[in-house]
């Protein structure tokens, strides 16, 4: 059991003026995990207080980057040490699987706060420039109270990419997790307290949407950090416009994967099935619409559903667990209403569907990975985000087609390109209107940018573009 009755604020433990709490229950099972306080709207205001003074003192802003290194690398050896024990928060509390929690959902936050640390060092914030005439000193500077918002699906992945870069470029930082993971983010302030972090630099205060809005509506904070749904990204803002503050968005996604017609089936459902049932299909850059040439249709959607149908769906914490419950019962009801609809519109249940839950999966939020055939990409099913274990597969005649269907989306986060010949896949890639693509299905290098175009974000995360979105530039006319 998980008990947190206090928020971390300003870098001390208090009780919630909001008095509110919530009970947090394993996806998997019901069975109670712990419980959490909940931040309401007074708390907010006393974490931005205790983040205003802190950054106006300087005390983290103006210590050298070194200083701040330091900080930063303990704080990852303090989570590292801990590695075990936050998986399975994790999973208890999300409900992906404890080999996933163990490959991706802890290590890479430890590794962005080390990647983070040694670009607080290695950065050059200064740099002259001149005209021949006139000289200029461009400096960078932290942007000053950060509010980071994030959801469920990466209870210290999402926050890491928030709190690493902030706390590296020397802001002082409000995150709120959400109510449904509200636990493990609680590592990074007993890691950073411990590593030494002035106080007031850093508060968790987890809370639900109000508190998160009144956090983006706070005057004192200069630049909001967000990750969640693009409806929440677009009040966010919205909401920061009115005083300019400064934002960025990452946001939904509705990936395409295109199969080129000479793809090699056997190479691409493997790989590409991971890439859209990590996290239980709960991931942003899931890729959910498979776009595959009418020519071997059928071929795909019969390896598909027999390699979906193959995954062993039940107990997170059972290593050969491939998919596990959805977060919520909210979760796993929108998940099979969108099931429903996709056969109401026409397409055909492959594999999978909204009403086959075996009765040993009942007492957790369950839904059967599904795949949904003969999609069109105009029905709801291909344009709007599930957020679950489901993948439409959608035919298309020519490689034109298929890139206009890639891109007739309102989203643009991520997508791949499958086929043996790697220049040709790279050239369809370039056309497509997504932050991020794969070439059959390798994952990205360290430190290349995060992000989506449309609706699918403002802005990157990771990288050396994911730490300038917390510094604001400033030119210092200096003479000759
Ligand atoms: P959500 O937008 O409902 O909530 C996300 C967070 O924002 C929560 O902390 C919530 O309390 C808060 N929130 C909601 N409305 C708000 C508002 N108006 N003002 C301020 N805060 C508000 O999203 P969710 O259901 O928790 O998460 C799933 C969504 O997150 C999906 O759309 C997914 O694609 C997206 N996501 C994107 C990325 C990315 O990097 N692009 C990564 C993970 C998840």
């Amino acid at each position: 059991m998980t008990e947190r009755p206090e928020l971390f604020i300003g870098g001390r433990w208090q009780q919630p003026r909001s008095g509110e709490t919530i009970e947090v229950r394993n996806p998997a099972t019901g069975a109670r995990v712990g419980e959490a306080a909940l931040g309401g709207n007074a708390d907010i205001d006393a974490a931005v207080e205790a983040a205003r003074a802190s950054f106006d003192s300087g005390a983290w802003a103006d210590a050298a980057p070194e200083e701040r290194s330091e900080v930063m690398h303990r704080a990852a050896d303090l989570l590292e040490k801990r590695a075990t024990e936050l998986a399975v928060s994790i999973t208890s509390e999300l409900g992906c699987p404890l080999w996933f929690s163990e490959m991706a959902h802890v290590p890479n936050p430890i590794r962005h706060t080390r990647y983070y640390a040694e670009m607080a060092r290695s950065f050059e914030y200064d740099e002259y420039r001149t005209d021949g005439t006139n000289r200029s000193l461009v400096t960078q500077e932290p942007v000053g109270v950060v509010g980071a918002i994030t959801p469920w699906n990466g209870p210290l992945s999402t926050p890491s990419l928030k709190l690493a870069p902030s706390l590296a470029a020397g802001c002082s930082v409000v995150l709120k997790p959400p109510p449904e993971t509200p636990l493990t983010a609680y590592a990074f302030a007993d890691a950073f307290a411990e590593a030494g972090l002035p106080e007031g630099v850093l508060s968790i205060v987890p809370g639900g949407r109000e508190a998160g809005a009144h956090l983006v509506d706070h005057p004192e904070v200069d630049k909001v950090a967000f990750t969640g749904s693009s409806a929440a990204g677009k009040a966010i803002m919205a909401a920061a416009a009115s005083r300019v503050a400064r934002v960025t968005l990452e946001l939904g996604g509705k990936s395409a994967a295109i199969v080129l017609p000479d793809a090699d089936l056997d190479e691409v459902v493997p790989k590409l099935l991971p890439m859209a049932m990590m996290v239980n299909g709960q991931a942003c850059i899931a890729q959910t619409r498979v776009l595959v040439h009418r020519s071997i249709e059928k071929q795909l959607v019969e390896a598909l559903a027999a390699a979906v149908a193959a995954q062993k769906v039940g107990d997170p914490m059972d290593p050969s667990t491939k998919i596990g419950p959805m977060v919520s019962e909210r979760q796993r009801e929108r998940v099979a209403g969108y099931i429903e609809l996709g056969e109401q519109e026409g397409a055909t249940v492959a594999t999978g569907g909204a009403l086959t839950l075996p009765p040993e999966l009942q007492g957790g939020w369950f839904v059967m990975p599904t795949v949904l055939a003969d999609v069109q990409n105009s029905m709801r099913v291909a344009q709007e985000e599930i957020f679950g274990p489901v993948m439409a597969v959608i035919a298309y005649d020519s490689v034109d087609e298929a890139v206009a269907i890639a891109n007739d989306s309102v989203y643009g986060l991520s997508g791949s390109v499958w086929g043996p010949d790697v220049d040709e896949a790279v050239a369809v890639a370039r056309r497509v209107r997504t932050g991020m693509v794969s070439i059959n299905g390798v994952p990205q290098a360290y430190g290349s940018p995060f992000g989506g175009y449309k609706q699918s974000g403002v802005g990157r995360e990771m990288g050396p573009e994911g730490f300038r979105a917390f510094l604001e530039t400033k030119s210092i006319a200096v003479g000759l």
